[in-house]
């Protein structure tokens, strides 16, 4: 049985005033909760502060990127190692934002998926089809080439601890959420494409739904059997939202 994982994306947002406040109503929101995987991706700057202030909660921490190399001249990265000295358990990876800002390739993306699991992090990757590509149908094929870049090169046992986050770039910060019933039918050609190479591994897999989720659509988007919590932008930036989505998974 898999246990949902509903993860704050908090992106370029916060400052240490910020951060203590957030946290400090997210602890108070979810005390009671049981039966939901929690964490929060703050900015790399604030991971410190947040290791801190999440110990003793049921929160766990996330990142929003890594570098592939644990160490050396490589000026402005952060290595998987230093991720996890500093108390991180999932890194983002191969986020629309990423691939669009920054040019990140499939490839780099797979090795950087590598890079983290050798380092006993555990990588959500983030697959996704731009408005246009959703509108030409090539939904499916695009989610599996991302997946591929992965499988190809490490194989489906990648996917044993590890995430994927199914994130419509045209749902992402537009308040347009795919539907459920849209949602489901992309994680069930997900879950079958790795199933393809080991039903095992699919089984287990968590694959959260992103875009626009927001503190009223959760619940139904959770309600779909191949959806499993959430990837949440925006709404991850009040305690209050991301309680009531947490509560919802
Ligand atoms: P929004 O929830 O703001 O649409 O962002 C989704 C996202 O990109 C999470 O990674």
């Amino acid at each position: 049985m898999r246990k949902p994982l509903v993860m704050g994306n908090w992106k370029l947002n916060g400052d240490t005033k910020m951060v203590a406040e957030l946290i400090a109503g997210l602890k108070n929101e979810l005390a009671s909760v049981n039966g939901c995987q929690v964490a929060i991706a703050p900015p790399n700057m604030y991971l410190s502060q947040a290791s801190d202030q999440i110990k003793g909660s049921l929160i766990e921490l996330g990142a929003q990127n890594s570098d592939v190399n644990v160490s050396g001249a490589f000026t402005g990265e952060t290595s998987p190692l230093m991720l996890k000295d500093v108390g991180v358990k999932y890194v983002i990876l191969g986020h629309s934002e990423r691939r669009t800002y920054h040019a990140e390739t499939d490839e780099l993306i797979a090795k950087k998926f590598a890079a983290v699991k050798e380092n006993g992090l555990t990588p959500v990757l983030c697959i996704g089809e731009t408005e246009a590509e959703n509108e030409a149908g090539q939904t499916e094929a695009v989610c599996a080439k991302q997946l591929d870049a992965v499988l190809k090169t490490l194989g489906a046992a990648a996917f044993n601890q590890a995430v994927i986050a199914y994130e419509p770039v045209w749902a992402i910060g537009t308040g347009k959420s795919a539907t459920p019933a849209q949602a489901q039918a992309v994680h069930k050609f997900i879950r079958d494409h790795i199933a393809k190479q080991d039903a095992n591994v699919a089984k287990q897999v968590i694959i959260q739904y992103g875009g626009s989720v927001n503190a009223a659509n959760a619940a139904e988007l959770f309600t779909q059997p191949d959806i499993d919590g959430a990837l949440v932008g925006g709404a991850s930036l009040k305690a209050d939202a991301f309680a009531v989505i947490v509560k919802a998974a």
